[in-house]
């Protein structure tokens, strides 16, 4: 019998076809569609509304570069805020910076979590299980819109923007962000492949702008995020974040110890120049 096969509906006129070797899991939740699957080539694989969220094999480069760039150019984060990251590949990387003292994650999607921790063990690899770690299921931008917490650095590590992700890329909750974000912090947040979803940077920018002194974006190229390089928008008050140079962030990477797969002080910095049509799509 030739396998099933998993065809991302995330454009209109293209996909990618994954072969689906043996289906784990399918439920409908209270928020979405969710399947996790089994790939020879990627491994496991968890999509959510038929839209690819997360591989085994290429995970490491998109959670590695949500969170160590933040962090270390912020070079001091205590309180971190992830909103999202069901799977928890956010969550393991911001528990390796032992400075950290504690770290919230606002999910909307509770079954997310227990089918990743199930299905992903190694996304999370324990990180649930940190004592500096508070799990919230809650809508995020209800959280940020309404906590008395002040945080160093804030990841949305959403869905795209459709179903309940699209009010993560909303100024309703940008301006949520902004309200809880420490003096000197740092927002970022995924931003779609640039090539595929351009109007997804031109909007964010436009939405972040009138609250931050510094917005930009980085990227890199995660693999089955596909059509080119993912973007990252990066907003701050703090605009030097971006700017150090690369001696500061590889002596802040080497005393932090942790290892990595893809992240490294030059790619960090390399990170943030961008091609020209997406500079013009910033506006
Ligand atoms: N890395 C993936 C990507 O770039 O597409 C996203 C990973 S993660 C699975 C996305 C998470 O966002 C999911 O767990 C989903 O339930 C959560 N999510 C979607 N909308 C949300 C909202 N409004 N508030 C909090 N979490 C939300």
């Amino acid at each position: 019998m030739s396998a099933m096969l998993f065809s991302e509906t995330l454009h209109e006129s293209w996909a990618q076809t994954f072969k689906m070797e043996q289906v784990l899991f399918e439920v409908r939740t209270e928020h979405q569609h969710l399947v996790i699957f089994r790939n020879a080539y990627w491994g496991t694989v968890m999509a959510l509304d038929g839209i690819i969220q997360t591989t085994e094999k290429d995970e490491f480069i998109y959670h590695e570069m949500m969170t160590h760039v933040p962090l270390l150019a912020h070079g001091d984060a205590k309180k971190v805020l992830i909103i999202g990251g069901g799977d928890g590949g956010i969550l393991r990387e911001v528990v390796k910076h032992a400075a950290v003292e504690a770290v919230t994650q606002v999910e909307i999607d509770a079954q997310v979590i227990e089918m990743c921790k199930q299905y992903l063990p190694n996304h999370s690899a324990g990180a649930f299980e940190d004592p500096r770690v508070t799990i919230i299921i809650d809508d995020g931008v209800n959280f940020v819109r309404t906590t008395d917490e002040q945080f160093d650095v804030i990841i949305s590590d959403s869905t795209d923007p459709v179903g309940p992700g699209e009010v993560l890329f909303s100024s309703p909750f940008y301006e949520g962000v902004k309200r809880c974000l420490k003096p000197g912090g740092v927002f970022v947040a995924q931003n779609g492949v640039v090539f595929m979803q351009r109007d997804e940077v031109t909007t964010s920018a436009q939405r972040l702008r009138p609250l931050f002194a510094d917005v930009h974006f980085y990227h890199a190229a995660v693999p089955t995020y596909v059509g080119g390089a993912m973007t990252f928008a990066w907003a701050t008050d703090n605009t030097p974040l971006r700017q150090q140079p690369v001696e500061v962030i590889r002596e802040r990477f080497e005393r932090s110890g942790i290892q990595t797969r893809y992240y490294t002080p030059e790619v960090h910095v390399a990170s943030f120049a961008l091609p020209q049509y997406v500079l013009a799509l910033m506006g």
